[in-house]
Parts: C-alpha cells; sequence; structure tokens
C-alpha cells in the first residue's frame, strides 16, 4: 500500500505468462487495438492518438513533454510538488523556457494563479498534475485551468499517473490536451508499458515542429508507424506488458470506470475514518483528498521510519515516507486498483494503530 506499484491483480499476473508472439503477429496487432480502445474508455476521450508508451510513467510523461515542448516554447508548471519539479526538467531538456505557478506543498494550484500566471508569461504549454503523489493532493476544478489556456492558445498538458483508473478524469469533456499516465497505480499492473493520449490540437503542434524531437525513441511521429494505422516496426514492443495492461483495462471496464471511481472513494475513504479515529491527521484538507494517495501527517513525538520498517517487518506491509518538501512529515498510504479493497484496508488500520502505539 505504498504509492505505487500496487498490489498487481492476479488475472494481470496471469496473463504475463500468455506466451509471446512477434509484436507485428496479427494476433498481437488484436492486442494493440484492444489496448487502444479500452485505454480510450479509461481516459473519457476519442483521442485517436492514444496509446501506451514503451517505458515507466516517465517514460509517456516525457513523450508528452518532449514533443509537445519546442526549443524555445515557455512552459508553465507548477511548485506544489515533486512531479512539477520532474516536469521543469524535462521540458528545459526539450530546449522550453520554464515558468512557474506557486501553491504551498499539500495545497492545489488556485485558478487566479494560473490565470496571473498566464498574464505574466504568455506560456506556449501549461502542465499540472492532476493527482499529486508526493502529497495526496487532487487538483480541482480542471476545466477552469483548461479554459485559461486554451483562451491564450495555449496546449494543456496534465499527469495522471495517480489519478488514471481510480479517480474521476474525464479527458475531453474537461479539455484536456495531452494527459500521460502510469500503469502501476490504479491500473494495478506492472511498470513498462504507460498510457498517453492526444488529442488533435497537440498532435498537429506535434507534427508540424521545426526541429525533431530531442528523443528518437519517444518521437511520437515515429511512434505513430508503429501504434497507428500503418503498423510498422519501431522498436519492439514489451510484448507481456502490453498483454499485461490490456488484461488490468479489461478489468476497468469490467467494473466501469465510474464504479471504479467511486470504489476508490469508498474504501479510502474508510481508510481515512480509520486513521481519523486514531487521532492521525490526514495532510490534505478534505475537498482535495485524493483517494488513491493518502498522505497522513506523522504524529509528534513519531519517527517516520520506525513505523514503515515496522509495518515491513511485522506484518509485511508497505507504505512510504514522505517526499521533498514534505519529507519526515507525512507517510503516504496508496489505496490503488486491486489494493483499494476492504481487507487491505482493515488490515492497514490496525497494522498502524499497534505501529503507533
Ligand atoms: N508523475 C507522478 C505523479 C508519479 O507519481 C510518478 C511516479 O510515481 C511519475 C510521474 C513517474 O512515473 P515512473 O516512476 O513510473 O517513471
Amino acid at each position: 500500500m505504498g504509492p505505487g506499484p500496487s498490489e498487481v491483480h492476479p488475472r494481470v499476473l496471469r496473463a504475463m505468462s500468455t506466451p509471446l508472439v512477434g509484436h507485428l503477429d496479427p494476433s498481437f496487432i488484436e492486442v494493440m487495438n484492444d489496448v487502444q480502445d479500452l485505454l480510450r474508455y479509461t481516459f473519457r476521450t476519442e483521442n485517436k492518438w492514444t496509446i501506451p508508451v514503451s517505458g515507466t510513467g516517465s517514460a509517456s510523461m516525457e513523450a508528452a513533454i518532449g514533443n509537445v515542448v519546442e526549443p524555445g516554447d515557455t512552459m508553465l508548471v507548477p511548485t506544489n510538488g515533486y512531479f512539477g519539479g520532474r516536469m521543469e526538467s524535462m521540458a528545459t531538456r526539450a530546449g522550453g523556457d520554464v515558468v512557474h505557478v506557486d501553491a504551498p506543498w499539500g495545497e492545489p494550484l488556485d485558478s487566479s494563479d494560473v490565470e496571473a500566471a498566464f498574464e505574466k508569461h504568455d506560456p506556449d504549454v501549461f502542465g499540472f498534475v492532476h493527482a499529486e503523489t508526493s502529497t495526496g493532493v487532487v487538483q480541482p476544478d480542471v476545466s477552469e485551468l483548461t479554459d485559461i489556456a486554451h483562451d491564450r492558445d495555449a496546449l494543456v498538458i496534465a499527469d495522471c499517473v495517480t489519478s488514471l483508473g481510480g479517480v474521476e478524469l474525464r479527458v475531453d469533456e474537461w479539455d484536456i490536451d495531452v494527459a500521460y499516465s502510469g500503469p502501476q497505480k490504479c491500473l494495478s499492473c506492472p511498470p513498462g508499458a504507460s498510457p498517453l493520449t492526444l488529442n488533435d490540437r497537440a498532435m498537429e503542434k506535434v507534427l508540424s515542429r521545426e526541429e525533431l524531437a530531442r528523443s528518437w525513441y519517444l518521437d511520437l511521429s515515429l511512434l505513430e508507424g508503429y501504434w497507428g494505422d500503418e503498423r510498422a516496426y519501431h522498436h519492439t514492443a514489451p510484448i507481456t506488458n502490453v498483454y499485461a495492461l490490456r488484461e488490468a483495462l479489461r478489468l476497468v471496464a469490467e467494473e466501469g470506470i465510474e464504479a471504479r471511481w467511486e470504489r476508490h472513494r469508498n474504501v479510502a475513504g474508510a481508510l481515512k475514518t480509520g486513521v481519523e479515529a486514531m487521532g492521525v491527521e490526514m495532510n490534505a484538507p478534505d475537498d482535495y483528498w485524493l483517494p488513491s494517495l493518502n498522505a497522513v501527517r506523522v504524529p509528534a513525538g513519531v519517527t517516520d521510519t520506525d513505523v514503515t520498517d515496522y509495518l515491513l517487518e511485522q506484518y509485511d506491509l508497505e507504505i512510504a515516507t514522505g517526499l521533498g518538501d514534505l519529507d519526515g512529515e507525512i507517510f503516504r498510504i496508496g489505496c490503488m486498483g486491486y489494493s483499494a479493497r476492504p481487507e487491505t484496508v482493515s488490515y492497514l488500520v490496525s497494522a498502524l494503530g499497534d505501529a503507533l502505539e
């Protein structure tokens, strides 16, 4: 129950023992079609350009930023968590100039601050983190942010690594241009093939770049040869990870995406209630609480690593400590995908109660 990878669903583990076929085998092309359709369902999008990027969440993140940001572009990034910092590093490496919109760690962005940052810097690209794994905060009012950006002709990139498949996310309705994710969080799949979707507006920019994307491997204009209509060799897809992702996404579709969001809210809600009943505080206010990643304040007089070590040794249970500005101040408890079950939550609550005694 750490911040990911979450516990992998047994059906996904079984799918991973499927014998390999070639990455252009007709049967594998059917698997690719299924994965793309199921990703569209899960992202709530009709985007044609919806693919799993070979690599971890950082690969889909770099595919998004490294293709959309051109040398000389300005990208607006948030400072309210760890992953805004990674966006900044990637945008800089892509040749972009980075400007910031600030909020404290543990709070979401305020749309008036985003508006003010647009007025001041006139960025070409705006990135934000929908579900910040380092703080346990979900960004509300996404449509307000995308409206601000589109009124000024900027593209929006959303980090949905810890929200896809667990927390309400509506790529088309909220008018997000580019969304990327990872499979090892709310999809309960091993890392290795990471979801990415781009709308036509974003793809037009990518396909009309003056300078080639700096990464050959993640160049979407080349990846389109494999994941688009042509189905031609670009690189050898991680076949087993794609099998796994298909099974994980089938589980999403069987449950129904909205029912799955509700399960995360309910099960993580029980976790939150249990923690608060022990007199321990959540880090995020209720309005921004992220069900998939519960940031819990370390009580006074307790050393965070004593608790995480104890839980691992005595209960074989993994939770994480804080990162960056919140290092030493919070525990990060994942409640994602297959891990979001009543029995795991009651086990966690009683184990944590014992550890804190
Ligand atoms: N963005 C967020 C919000 C994340 O939580 C993570 C990983 O935890 C990443 C990006 C990077 O993903 P990965 O570690 O799979 O490369």
